[in-house]
């Protein structure tokens, strides 16, 4: 794998909304690839990988990660922020992150907060300074964004550590196919979407998906489980169990018809598959699947180990055999597939 492409990808820093950093990683692959873009009104980027006379496919992952945003600068020095998506509780305290102004320069800080009980309220960034003067003379203002600041690394046995994984390890997965399919003929066309604010309500992904009304969507997003050493049978996250196949989450139940194609194509190709089902949460399947009259939709991903906090750990292999799953899924699609999902009396 790129090990370095998603290095890049998990060091830009992109809360919802504010997201050019990552969306500029996919705009130089498009163009480097000579592969038309278009935008939504919100910024999610459409790459359209081949023109075909056949079904429409969106393969689909978020840009936004977790972080915070500015809200005012406090006279005592401290720099009150707000989070953006649910960072964890045990995040909010203590950990080193940046925060991005407006000219887009990066100003390193340590977030801190007040911990009531299980909640951790009252954040701000330190930053050192001892007067609103200090922070505004420094470039710091109301609306700037703040994302953990740490750097991606590779562990022992192909374990990789970075930030933002959720959702970069989709943006990732959407460049590393946009690279190994795009000169390959396809009988379905196919477009690549970073989808904007996923992360405080599935945004991007209803507007990107009505501007390219798919007839079939696959979305590309990760979780984790709250127990990280849990090897039992509960845990369908495990790292090094291959990907994740999402039967149900609380914004989305996936057809019966639509995950046995995938669980047929996955074992032709010999990947193993992890069933999963989040008690809560969603993705942008949730968002997704309703455009329209209906869409069907699957969601697959990567498992990670300490989601929504300064750091995640995936596995190498993980997101070697999520590729090698999609590839097999997107030259495996073509009209009668959407029929046959799409027809209900059989
Ligand atoms: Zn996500």
């Amino acid at each position: 794998m790129d090990v370095a492409l998603l290095k890049a990808l998990s060091e830009a820093d992109a809360i919802a909304a504010d997201e050019q950093e990552v969306r500029q990683i996919l705009l130089d692959e498009a163009d480097k690839h000579g592969k038309p873009v278009l935008f939504d009104g919100l910024g999610s980027v459409l790459i359209r990988l081949n023109e075909s006379a056949g079904p429409k496919v969106m393969v689909c992952a978020h840009m936004d990660e977790v972080g915070f945003i500015v809200r005012s600068l406090s006279h005592t020095g401290a720099i009150d922020v707000l989070p953006i998506g649910n960072v964890r509780m045990a995040a909010r305290e203590l950990q080193p992150v940046r925060i991005t102004t407006r000219d887009g320069m990066k100003i390193n800080g340590l977030l801190t907060g007040e911990r009531q009980g299980s909640e951790v309220g009252k954040l701000r960034v330190d930053v050192g300074a001892r007067s609103a003067e200090e922070t505004e003379t420094a470039g710091i203002a109301p609306g700037d964004r703040v994302t953990f600041a740490t750097a991606f690394s590779q562990l022992p046995n192909q374990q990789l550590l970075g930030k933002a994984f959720d959702d970069r390890l989709g943006c990732y997965l959407l460049i590393s196919l946009l690279r190994e399919l795009h000169q390959t003929p396809l009988d379905a066309e196919v477009w690549l979407v970073a989808s904007s604010s996923e992360e405080v309500g599935l945004r991007g992904g209803q507007t990107a998906t009505r501007k390219v009304n798919p007839d079939l969507a696959i979305v590309l997003d990760t979780a984790c489980w709250a127990k990280n050493f849990d090897y039992g049978s509960d845990n369908h996250r495990q790292t090094g169990k291959g990907p994740m196949l999402v039967i149900h989450d609380k914004s989305m139940m996936a057809s019966p018809k639509l995950i046995a194609w995938v669980e047929e194509i996955a074992a032709r190709a010999e990947i193993p598959l992890q069933k999963d089902m989040f008690s809560n949460g969603g993705t942008d399947g949730g968002a997704v699947h309703l455009s329209g009259t209906g869409i069907p939709t699957v969601v697959i991903g990567p498992p990670t180990r300490h989601g929504h906090c300064a750091a995640s750990i995936a596995d190498g292999q993980d997101i070697t055999l999520t590729h090698q799953l999609l590839v097999a899924m997107l030259t495996q699609t073509n009209a009668e597939t959407v029929v046959r999902l799409t027809d209900f009396r059989c």
